[in-house]
């Protein structure tokens, strides 16, 4: 990508964000959208003075064009499980119409594409580790479908603009990702796990903790996305970190990283929650050159400073 003007939508969230400071810092000029209904405009407060950066808030599921772009990042989406299931249908529509309507824009000015696609595309899966050639088990009606269903359908559209217009498209399928910008209150795993053992409160586990997660940390997450959308790679590749943990390891790490000694309290597990996920980065290694760097203690101690200024900000508003 030579230096040129870049369109990121869902640009407020946690990666959305992340990639703009990172495409900044490459000397491109961004236009940044979100509805703000999971973004938090907190997360771009820092590029208030950034001539080269404009934020439009705008909500991507009716037809809209800014003018010639040179690529499209199409991040849009609520993304915590707690967060899709209360704007299910919102996350139905910006995983269809939205990625359509992105998908327009880059047929129309020729532009490059990338789709922030994801793990859940394999659902609750029946290969270990997961391949990008495995279709997965989704459970199409259940409460995650919103979301799993509508980044399945985004991945035959980007596909489809491929195959039948020619866009220079690219699928990156996200793993498990934390770092500073995670929403306190998104109801994720770190999230969750980093208020509670900063507030001295108990960890909340669901099930019993033996379902695992590979946490990636965002600015390796970023890295490998940049180096996907110069590639000439249509296909899914996976990005995350392959080393696995349980939820109940997770909260060994978090309570030592924290330096907390709460107790922990089992809640039940939500339905259709995957019992292990875990991404066979092969791909990523072989096209790319990328893997990541940093390992799930580093990145929780890189996280601290940023959840302790939420519980703060949290102690301010009392
Ligand atoms: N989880 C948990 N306690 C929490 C939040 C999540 O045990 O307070 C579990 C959840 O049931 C799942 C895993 O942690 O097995 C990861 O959940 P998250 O919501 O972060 O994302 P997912 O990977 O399920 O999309």
């Amino acid at each position: 990508m030579a230096e040129s003007l870049v369109l990121v939508t869902g640009a407020a969230g946690f990666l959305g964000s992340h990639l703009c400071d990172a495409l900044l810092a490459k000397g491109h000029q961004v236009v940044g959208v979100d509805n703000l209904s999971t973004g938090n405009l907190e997360n771009l407060a820092h590029l208030k003075n950034e001539s080269r950066f404009i934020f439009e808030q705008r909500d991507i599921t009716q037809p809209f064009d800014i003018g010639k772009v040179d690529y499209v990042f199409n991040f849009a989406s609520p993304a915590s499980p707690v967060d899709y299931i209360r704007l299910g249908i919102e996350t139905l529509l910006v995983g269809s119409a939205g990625t359509l309507n992105t998908l327009e824009i880059a047929k129309k000015h020729s532009a490059g594409y990338l789709h922030a696609s994801t793990s859940e595309c394999y659902g609750d899966p029946l290969v270990h580790p997961q391949v990008e050639s495995y279709w997965g088990n989704v459970n199409p009606i259940g409460p995650r479908s919103v979301y799993d269903e509508a980044k399945r359908f985004s991945e035959a559209a980007v596909a489809a603009y491929q195959r039948y217009h020619g866009v220079n498209t690219h699928l990156v399928r996200i793993f498990n990702t934390y770092g500073p910008r995670l929403q306190p209150r998104d109801g994720r795993l770190i999230s969750n796990l980093m208020m509670q053992a900063l507030r001295r409160e108990p960890l909340t586990i669901y099930g019993d903790g033996s379902q695992t997660r590979s946490f990636c940390y965002c600015s390796d997450l970023i890295d490998g996305i940049l180096l996907l959308a110069k590639s000439d790679e249509h296909n899914p590749v996976n990005i995350g970190n392959p080393e696995e943990f349980t939820i109940l390891e997770c909260a060994q790490e978090v309570q030592a990283v924290a330096g907390s000694r709460s107790e922990i309290v089992y809640k039940p597990l939500p339905q259709d929650d995957p019992m292990r996920r875990r991404p066979d980065i092969t791909r990523a290694r072989d096209l790319l050159g990328w893997s990541p760097k940093v390992g799930l203690r580093e990145g929780l101690e890189r996280s601290m400073e940023y959840f302790t200024a939420c519980i703060e900000n949290e102690n301010a508003r009392v």
